[in-house]
This record gives C-alpha cells, sequence and structure tokens, in this order.
C-alpha cells in the first residue's frame, strides 16, 4: 500500500516497523463542545485506513487522545458554571455517541491527557535534564533553536518562523518560537503539582507522552487535519524526537479541509454545523457516505446539495443489499447454478480494483466508484426476473457487504434484519386474511406497514417489501 507521508511530501510504499503490526496515533478532539462535521472528517478517514489496514491483516494498535484540560475548556466551564472536568467529561460522552453514530470505531485506547500527568511530568523533566527545555517562572519552554530540525515537518525554517514571530513582553520566553511543556496555575485554574510549582501541560506535550507509554519511541503512523501540521505536529516531533532521540513517526497523513462557501469549517469563524445538527437532517451514515465520496486530502465543500447526493448514494446501496436479502430469502429455487458460479467469479475484478484504490493512498472516492459498478453489475446479474436462486442472491450480497464493510458503510440498518422478521410476519398474515376473505383485516395490515413506511409490490418471487 502507497501512502503519501506529509514529511517526505511523496508516496511512500507502507512498511510496518515490526511485521504484521500498525501502531498508528491520530491527534483527538479537544472537548469542550459537540464536534462538528470539519472535525469528522479525521475520524472518519482515518477510521477507514485503520479498518483497510485490519482489513489487510495487519494487527492495528490505534490510539486516540482526549484533550480534556486546555484553555477552551476553562473558559467554557467558567462559562457554564460548571468545573473543568465536568465540561470534559460531558463532551467525551457527546463525542462517543456522535462517533459512534458516524460508524467510527472506538481506537484500542483512548487516554486523556489529565490521566497522564505522571508521564508529561517525566517527559518534560527529561527535556530539561538533556537542555531541551528550561523553566522560567513557573512555566516550562522548549528551546527550540537547540532542536536542529525544527520545521522540517512544515517546511518552514526556523529563522524564518522567528521573524514572523513577536515576542509577548508578558513571556517569560528565552525566544519567540520556544513554546510552552508546562503552564504555571493562575488563579482559578485546575491545576497539579509539579517540580515547577504547581502547573498544568501545554497542548502538545500530551501527545508525545502519551505517544511513547501506549506506541513506544518511533510509531508507523501519525495523523490528523492539516491544521495540525504547524505548530502542533512540528512541536510533537520536536519533543519526542528530543526526549527519545530517535525517529518520532514514519508516515504523517494529513487530511485536508471541510469547508463551507469555500471557507474552512471551523469553531472560530463560526460556520460549523455540528455533527449532531447535520445527522438531524440527513442521518450519521450520510455524513459518512459524503466523507469517502472525496479523497482524503483534496479539499471538500459541505452544502445541502452534496449532503442530499451522498444520501441518495447510500440509498441506492441498501435498495440492492435489501433487494437481494429478499431475494435470498424468496428464491424459487435453493442451489447456485453453473452459470451463477461463473457470474461470482467475475466479480472478483470489482474487488482488485477496490484493492488497488484502496492501496494508492487510500483512495475512497475510487473505491466508492468501484463499489456502484459492482452495483450495476450486481442488479444485471442478478434481477428478480433471472429467477435467482437464494444461495447466489445471499453471495452477490456478501460481495457487496465485503467491500462496504471495509469503507464501514451500511451498518445504520443493523436492525434491518429484526424489521425484515417483523413486515414479513405481517405480509403473512395478510396473504392469511385475504385467503379467509377478511378484506377488513387485510387492509389493516397494509395501513400498518404503510406506517411503518413500508410498500407492498407483487414480483415474481411473491409480494416483495421496500422502505417508501
Ligand atoms: P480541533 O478540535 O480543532 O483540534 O480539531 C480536531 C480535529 O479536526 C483535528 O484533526 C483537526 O485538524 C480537524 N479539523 C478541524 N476542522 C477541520 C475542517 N474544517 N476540515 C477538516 N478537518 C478539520
Ligand atoms: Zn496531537
Amino acid at each position: 500500500m502507497k501512502i503519501f507521508n506529509s514529511l517526505t511530501r511523496k508516496k511512500e510504499e507502507f512498511q510496518p516497523i515490526e511485521e504484521g503490526k500498525v501502531r498508528m496515533y491520530a491527534c483527538g478532539p479537544t472537548v469542550y463542545n459537540y464536534i462538528h462535521v470539519g472535525n469528522a472528517r479525521p475520524l472518519i478517514v482515518f477510521d477507514v485506513l485503520r479498518r483497510y489496514l485490519e482489513h489487510k491483516g495487519f494487527d492495528v494498535h490505534f490510539v486516540q487522545n482526549f484533550t480534556d484540560i486546555d484553555d477552551k475548556i476553562i473558559k467554557r466551564a467558567n462559562e457554564e458554571g460548571i468545573s473543568s472536568s465536568e465540561v470534559a467529561v460531558k463532551y467525551t460522552t457527546e463525542y462517543f455517541i456522535d462517533a459512534e453514530g458516524l460508524g467510527v470505531l472506538p481506537a484500542t485506547v483512548h487516554p486523556k491527557a489529565t490521566e497522564s500527568i505522571p508521564d508529561i511530568i517525566a517527559l518534560v523533566q527529561k527535556l530539561i535534564d538533556n537542555g531541551f527545555a528550561y523553566e522560567a517562572g513557573g512555566d516550562v519552554y522548549f528551546r527550540t533553536d537547540k532542536f536542529k530540525e525544527y520545521g522540517k515537518l512544515s517546511r518552514q525554517p526556523l529563522e524564518d518562523l522567528e521573524s514572523g514571530a513577536r515576542v509577548d513582553i508578558n513571556d517569560n520566553k528565552e525566544a519567540a518560537m520556544d513554546f510552552a511543556l508546562w503552564k504555571a496555575a493562575k488563579p482559578g485554574e485546575p491545576y497539579w503539582p509539579s517540580p515547577w510549582g504547581d502547573g498544568r501541560p501545554g497542548w502538545h506535550i500530551e501527545c508525545s507522552a502519551m505517544s511513547v507509554r501506549h506506541l513506544g519511541t518511533t510509531i508507523d503512523i501519525h495523523c490528523g487535519g492539516q491544521d495540525l501540521i504547524f505548530p502542533h505536529h512540528e512541536n510533537e516531533i520536536a519533543q519526542s524526537e528530543a526526549a527519545n532521540g530517535c525517529r518520532f513517526v514514519n508516515y504523517w497523513m494529513h487530511n485536508g479541509f471541510l469547508s463551507i462557501d469555500n471557507k474552512k469549517m471551523s469553531k472560530s469563524l463560526n460556520n460549523f454545523f455540528t455533527v449532531r445538527e447535520a445527522a438531524k437532517s440527513y442521518g450519521y451514515e450520510t455524513i459518512r457516505m459524503f466523507m469517502l465520496s472525496a479523497h482524503y486530502r483534496s479539499p471538500l465543500n459541505y452544502s445541502e446539495e452534496s449532503l442530499l447526493q451522498a444520501k441518495a448514494a447510500l440509498q441506492r446501496l441498501y435498495t440492492t443489499d435489501e433487494h437481494l436479502a429478499f431475494l435470498s430469502n424468496n428464491a424459487l429455487s435453493e442451489k447456485i447454478t453453473e452459470e451463477e458460479s461463473e457470474f461470482l467469479l467475475s466479480l472478483s475484478a470489482y474487488k482488485e480494483r477496490f484493492e488497488q484504490a484502496m492501496d494508492d493512498d487510500l483512495n475512497t472516492a475510487d473505491a466508492v466508484s468501484v463499489i456502484f459498478e459492482l452495483v450495476r453489475a450486481i442488479n444485471s446479474g442478478c434481477s428478480p426476473e433471472k429467477n435467482p436462486s437464494s444461495e447466489f442472491a445471499a453471495l452477490c450480497r456478501a460481495r457487496l457487504r465485503d467491500l462496504t464493510n471495509i469503507l464501514g458503510l451500511l451498518y445504520s440498518r443493523e436492525n434491518s434484519e429484526d424489521l425484515a422478521a417483523e413486515v414479513e410476519t405481517l405480509i403473512e398474515a395478510r396473504q392469511q386474511a385475504r385467503a379467509e376473505r377478511n378484506y377488513a383485516e387485510a387492509d389493516r395490515i397494509r395501513d400498518q406497514l404503510k406506517e411503518m413506511g413500508i410498500i407492498l409490490e407483487d414480483t415474481h418471487q411473491g409480494i416483495k417489501w421496500k422502505r417508501a
């Protein structure tokens, strides 16, 4: 598989450190608010990366942190008159509701900054001991000019960065580009005791501390949105490499921005929709489908039109899936025929092309197109007019599900099996009523089905139902 590495700006063949294993880290949300649709983009695309690597047989160890102490959380706590930890707990819970809705699997570990304070303190101390950090007035800063490769990810030489930066006279820093590893406590803020007095961690240090704790000094993949390249990921590299004396990350992956009216969707511009709001209008799974319709590094624009398109595309997948389920349950014959077996073999070409697209830097846009080609092939090869065998219809459905499962699609109607059982019982009862000439009862059942959003249709295989 080839991955575009933001560090080298090249597509490179993916080679994990340890055969069969992938160590992967994603910078997680700061839990002070509901996540917006822009935040959902890295969640969804890197969830697909993880699923695809697992599909390829790797044992993926995936760490995604929660930043649960930070200026924005403290501000929110003061506004709401509750503690920072109450804010963090509340929005961590809300995060998991949205992540589950979006079909994003929980990471192997979800460490929290506030639960990693001893690791953070030990890491800061190590950086002080080896001269890469210094204490000043209860704060601790990273000494950027001592880390000679500072700027290598964002490709900005330190001199350029320094000339653009201003030194705030209230700062205790030696140089403008030095950044805080530890911040001295201010009145009314949460704090932890440390060798430099009471205080709390800076933002960047938590990822370096959690990454080494859960994945080791060098990891395979580190990912997040493009806006994290500078300063967050640049600073993570400086901290981790200065402390551990070895390469921090082999492959850096960054998703492009989700925009709205061609401006980056962000909390600060106040041009965002929360995932919760968007899910109310279009459904969670539509948001997932929408994200996967573009390559993860391309810009993607959020609009009603594109969400409705994604919704219709998803519906087409469900229609075929449910249709195949119906055919396999109601076929006139059981066993697959020779002709059907041959057709089934021809479908493996779609899986190959799907994998080629995914192997090319996770090109989900092309992978989704291949799924639609597969759907068209199945719709014609396994149509009701051909009286497909039950085995054949079930195998066609399995071929479709093989690919949609890798993208984590077709999950939100997982209970459709229960629904199918209920609908089919009602259909049988209606047939029975008709046979007994109890037309009032038959009509009542038809109305009941209609209320459930189910439409009945006469086909070769008997009465077929579909969602309105
Ligand atoms: P934040 O809570 O701002 O730290 O963002 C959490 C994650 O969402 C980070 O990986 C960001 O890079 C990413 N992100 C934020 N806004 C957008 C956006 N408009 N498009 C894509 N990714 C974004
Ligand atoms: Zn991070």
